[in-house]
């Protein structure tokens, strides 16, 4: 019997040698130590021992057991610190690598743009003026000289708010900056009815139109507009500030040129035109051969637009235009398709 032992230990042991991972040590404990495991056999069959050989097989038995538990313990002990040890040079963190780089994000180029175009016009004296993107027809039309049914206001499809009971003062998306002039026109002549005093204000932001959408007109897009209001203020004024703003914008050697236009809240009204960038005025795709590019609408405030505004107009004149930098952005980097600005794709954003 007590070599029966020996062997059992001896086996054991033996095996135990084999066990390389977790999984097999669990085998080998149930083999070897589970209850049909030939040492607890030996356990089981003690009554068969015959009586005075009983002490030295149950001594040898325990025995055996716990140095088959120890022997368990320690391959459990030295398999875990092998599987530590191989976690930490798998994984190892090499603290001399660079981090990774967090992306910077940026101004969407319209913003770019515009700030670009206030940034010069801030030199000249215009002051940033910001009123509501949701506007009554009164302000949106009427006040700057569209009166109901003008035909001009087909060139301005609207988005309409639904609400009840206006009449004609319905609510809606601003379809132009120019709501602002009345509003800043307003403001200012407040602050002394009698005597108000000059303007001159940039009204930048986003204007409305309910169009379809396509490569070459959006729902939405931006307008900078200005306006100056005083006494003594000419055409000529508005040409030499027109001027003077395209050259800071496009170049000193930058030619422009003024289009007789119309527009219903100015009169006269002109359109400026740069030569062209692109070809130096020689003619090319991006001005369709003219030579010349159409960047903003301008003109002398219209007298009703002035009364409108709270300045007589027998004593104050002004000049006002507008401009997209949407369009601007487009002819210079000659951008296709307008749905570029407002599509979310970063692989356009990005370039900016
Ligand atoms: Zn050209």
């Amino acid at each position: 019997m007590l070599d029966q032992l020996d062997n059992i230990q001896r086996n054991a042991l033996d095996s135990l040698a084999q066990v390389h991972d977790e999984p097999a040590l669990d085998n080998w404990r149930i083999t070897h130590l589970g209850r049909s495991s030939p040492l607890m056999l030996v356990f089981a069959g003690f009554g068969a021992v015959p009586k005075e050989e009983r002490a030295a097989v149950g001594q040898a038995a325990n025995r055996t057991k716990l140095a088959l538990e120890a022997a368990l313990a320690d391959t459990a002990s030295s398999l875990r610190q092998q599987a530590l040890e191989r976690s930490l040079a798998e994984g190892h963190l090499d603290v001399t690598l660079p981090g990774r780089p967090i992306r910077r994000g940026r101004l969407h180029p319209s913003t770019q743009q515009l700030r670009r175009v206030l940034s010069i016009l801030a030199e000249m004296g215009f002051q940033v003026y910001t009123s509501p993107e949701v506007e009554t027809d009164r302000m949106n039309f009427q006040l700057l000289n569209f009166p109901p049914h003008h035909p001009a206001r087909d060139m301005q499809d609207s988005l309409y708010v639904d609400v009840p009971d206006r009449g004609d003062d319905q609510i809606l998306l601003r379809t132009h900056t120019s709501p602002g002039q009345i509003r800043a026109m307003r403001e200012f002549a407040a602050a002394d009815p009698k005597n108000p005093p000059p303007i001159r204000i940039a009204l930048p932001g986003m204007c409305f139109r309910h169009e379809q959408i396509t490569a070459r007109s959006e729902v939405q897009f931006n307008q900078v507009e200005g306006l100056a209001v005083g006494e003594h203020i000419t055409f000529s004024d508005l040409k030499g500030t027109l001027t003077n703003f395209a050259r800071r914008m496009f170049g000193q050697g930058a030619r422009v040129r003024f289009r007789a236009s119309y527009f219903p809240f100015t009169e006269p009204s002109a359109e400026m035109d740069v030569e062209c960038f692109v070809c130096g005025g020689v003619g090319c795709p991006v001005c369709k051969g003219s030579g010349w590019l159409e960047i903003l609408g301008s003109g002398m405030v219209h007298p009703t637009v002035l009364e409108n505004g709270g300045y007589d107009p027998r004593r104050y004149t002004g000049f006002a235009f507008g401009m997209g930098p949407e369009r601007q952005l487009m002819l210079r980097y000659r951008i296709e398709d307008i749905r570029y600005f407002w599509g979310n794709d970063i692989r356009f954003l990005e370039q900016f």
